[in-house]
């Protein structure tokens, strides 16, 4: 059982792929504040701050006395299960009002020092605590069993302490757990070493396209480059200068990532794992066979992404493609969608999920919730994050492209997950686990894009859809499962024994690319490097399949939501909005098949690829008849 709530992983639900943004940025008081987060909800101010940082604390050092008392009987055993859970509750807001600051300007040093500080605390927090796990693990499984029965208030701790039982075998004796938690802090080094050089310390450089226009390639620039600029020029220079800024410190992200597979072998080997994989899927009790799965059967099925990109070449009229011509919409459409505009289409959209749920939906737009449009300092990229016992909030870079309009409704499948999941759910259960997680965000995109393709009668509009749908599974499917394998192979290296250099990395890297776009793209030296600059590899080891597995989880709960009978339909809705409210009170395999979905069945992602070579063939069609 973690005595720190898992939020503050959950919470980083960032599409690094989407961020974008381009020309003149707005100064933050320059911005509506309709458009802005309201935090004082959380604290109407830093006094306030402060003396909620006083309590935890306080609250934090109350748990000692109680060491050595678990095995008097259940009521103890409560009292300490509670104790823990209000400074979990409390946490949620002393942490996440410096942090959301930090991300609304990273320059800020005043509030990365608060966000810190708050950080220095849970790990000594964690220390204090090491005692609790193996503790509890002491009362053997059959008296515990009975107090859990017999306590009605202990018994909403029932999942949490069973899934402790069930990881007893990794959990160490005192002194070992003791010892563990002194390497904590350390642990963060390689991803916060990764964060600083990507994020704080990186100098974008300047370009100079084709029409004589001077660009700094910013993330948001490079995104808004190689998704708009029809010239494909202009996308190369985009490309070199951007990897090139990540090219240049090749050898310190090799060395980085070296230490964060490092990191978790010598983890896993401390808790008694066969693998590093296998620790990192074992919390959520995801069977290694899954991933195996999935990486197998998307390697064997990679020719309708290179038909699609043959596709794309032929159409777009280039006589090389390259990976940096994925993003330009392949008919000139450049629409652009104001945010009031956004709203309406995904307030529409989610018709089918109900009433209650649009409602919800509605509320979380009003204002105060979504930090929507760029301002300078402002993290990349979109997240959705919980502050328990306030609401949801969303972090966005709006701009105006289809691209933002889905986003949205991504973020806001999070944010309507993560409310009923609190609303329905006692705190020791209302948090759902990423695995889950992305099943919210990839249907309501879908249900987005069913119903701007029903409104749109626009012949390219249309095909700007159908683009978005196929970019949906190249990006959240494809990609993210080639990344895993990525991740899976050099983990692999570090439990072998063998060497993680650049070189070997840039080898993992041009294998896959050959496997996946085999001669549909040329790979150009440079992408050999896109494993240095996706965050979550640093920072959440083996998270990224599970926005395949969400993608595929997704696409059969819309199916079965879209398709049979009425009363059909209706259950199956009723299925899936259980899901959200169920937060995290079962295994995530458990709360899916719930859900109608077997993640254990190849079918399941075949069904995905299925879907991808359909939407190829509509694609083809719809451009047969522009000509
Ligand atoms: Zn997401």
């Amino acid at each position: 059982m973690k005595f720190l709530s898992r939020f503050i992983l959950l919470l980083i639900l960032i599409l690094f792929y989407k961020p974008s943004s381009a020309g003149d940025i707005l100064t933050r008081e320059q911005i509506d504040p309709q458009y802005k987060w309201n935090l004082t909800v959380i604290y109407p101010g830093w006094e306030a701050w402060e003396a909620g940082l006083e309590n935890l604390k306080v609250l934090m050092d109350s748990m000692s006395v109680h060491k050595g008392t678990l095995a008097q009987g259940p009521e103890q055993l409560y009292r300490v299960m509670k104790l823990n859970e209000d400074i979990n509750v409390l946490i949620y807001r002393v942490y996440q009002y410096p942090r959301l600051q930090w991300d609304l300007d990273t320059r800020n040093q005043d509030v990365s020092g608060k966000t810190k500080q708050v950080q220095i605390l849970f790990s000594k927090f964690q220390t204090a605590t090491a005692w609790i796990d193996p503790e509890m693990l002491q009362i053997p499984w059959e008296t515990m069993n009975k107090w859990l029965t017999e306590n009605k208030k202990l018994s909403l701790y029932r999942f949490g302490i069973e899934n402790l039982y069930r990881l007893q075998a990794h959990v160490l004796d005192e002194d070992k757990e003791k010892l563990l938690s002194y390497f904590l802090q350390l642990e963060q080094s390689p991803p916060s070493i990764y964060a600083e050089l990507s994020t704080s310390d990186i100098s974008f450089p300047e370009v100079v396209l084709s029409d004589t226009q001077k660009v700094q390639m910013t993330h948001g620039n490079y995104y808004y480059t190689l998704s708009t600029d029809r010239n494909q020029e202009n996308r190369r220079k985009a490309f070199e200068a951007y990897y090139g800024i990540f090219e240049k410190n090749k050898h310190t992200y090799a060395s980085i990532y070296n230490g964060v597979c490092q990191r978790d072998w010598a983890q896993a080997q401390a808790r008694k794992y066969n693998s590093s994989l296998e620790a990192a899927l074992e919390g959520d009790n995801v069977p290694v066979s899954v991933y195996e799965n999935l990486v197998t059967i998307v390697k064997q099925n990679t020719s309708p992404m290179q038909k699609y990109l043959e596709l794309r070449k032929r159409i777009l009229g280039l006589q090389e493609y390259h990976l940096y011509d994925g993003s330009i919409p392949i008919v000139d459409f450049d629409k652009t969608y104001s945010y009031e505009e956004a709203k309406k289409w995904v307030l529409a959209s989610v018709k089918p999920l109900g009433k209650e749920y649009q409602k919800r939906l509605e509320k979380a737009l009003a204002g105060g919730w979504i930090d929507v449009y760029e301002s300078p300092g402002k993290r990349s990229g979109a997240y959705s994050t919980d502050v328990y016992g306030v609401h949801p909030y969303m972090l966005m870079n709006y701009n105006k492209t289809l691209d933002a309009v889905f986003t949205l409704a991504h973020e806001l499948g999070h944010t309507i997950h993560t409310q009923l999941a609190d609303e329905n759910q006692p705190f020791a259960t209302h948090d759902y686990t990423i695995f889950v997680a992305e099943v919210a965000s990839t249907l309501n995109e879908q249900l987005l894009l069913d119903y701007m393709l029903e409104q749109s009668t626009n012949p390219k509009e249309r095909i700007a859809l159908i683009q978005q749908a196929i970019s949906n599974i190249t990006n959240t499917f494809y990609f993210q499962t080639m990344l895993a394998d990525y991740e899976w192979q050099v983990h692999r290296l570090v439990e072998e024994g063998k060497p993680v250099t650049t070189d070997r990395l840039t080898e993992i890297n041009a294998r896959l690319d050959s496997t996946y776009y085999g001669q549909a793209a040329v790979i150009d030296q440079l992408y050999n490097y896109v494993w240095t600059r996706i965050p979550h590899m640093y920072r959440t080891p083996f998270y990224v399949y599970q926005y395949a597995t969400c993608y595929a989880s997704s696409a059969q709960i819309y199916k079965n939501i879209t398709s049979g009978s009425m009363k059909e339909q209706r259950e199956a809705r009723d299925r899936y909005l259980q899901l959200l409210k169920s937060g995290g009170d079962d295994y995530p395999m458990n709360q899916l098949k719930q859900a109608g979905v077997d993640l254990t069945q190849p079918e399941t992602f075949l069904a995905v690829v299925q879907q991808f070579n359909d939407l190829v063939s509509l694609m083809e069609k719809e451009i047969d008849k522009l000509q």
